[in-house]
Order: structure tokens, then C-alpha cells, then sequence
């Protein structure tokens, strides 16, 4: 089941408060290892185009997407807390 944490990092003078959704390290590893495969097929030229030519990597999944906060500083959202329509990424489980 989809589990949705938030980012209780301070940032801009109050809690972040950014959503994401929780993913295991293992699952956080596949990712990155299943992109890096797919990346190296691109020609240089596209991989700059689209990804700045840069291979993904963890430290992606252990820090917030607005902030940079650390994964370790997300909790449980509140149903409040959970935006509507809007793109949600993924983070690494704070207990991991
Ligand atoms: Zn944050």
C-alpha cells in the first residue's frame, strides 16, 4: 500500500511540510540501477539533452525534493497534509 510521509525538515523559517511517498532502499536501489542501465544505451548527446548527462542516484531518495532535508526527518502525513493533483516523490523509509 502507497505510504505517504512528510518533511518535517525546518526551511524558510517553518516545517517544510513537503509529501512524498515511502519506498524501500531496496526498491530505491532498483530504480537507480534500472535507469543507470537504460542511461548508458542513450547517445551522450540525449543524456544531456534530458538529463543533464547525469546517471541517477540514492542520494536522491534520502533527501526532500523542495528542501534537501534528510529522509530520517520525514513522518506520517495527515490526511490534511496530502496535496491534490500534484506529483509526489519518492523517499527513502526514515527507518532504513
Ligand atoms: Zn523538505
Amino acid at each position: 500500500m502507497l505510504k505517504l510521509v512528510t518533511c518535517k525538515t525546518r526551511f524558510l523559517g517553518q516545517t517544510c511540510d513537503w509529501v512524498s511517498m515511502q519506498v524501500s532502499r531496496k526498491h530505491a536501489e532498483k530504480e537507480v540501477e534500472t535507469f543507470n542501465a537504460y542511461f548508458d544505451t542513450v547517445p551522450k548527446k540525449e543524456q544531456q539533452l534530458f538529463w543533464g548527462g547525469k546517471k541517477a542516484d540514492i542520494s536522491s531518495y534520502e533527501r526532500c525534493n523542495r528542501c534537501g532535508g534528510s529522509y530520517k526527518k520525514f513522518k506520517k502525513a495527515t490526511q490534511k497534509e496530502i496535496p491534490f493533483g500534484s506529483t509526489i516523490s519518492p523517499i527513502i523509509d526514515r527507518k532504513e
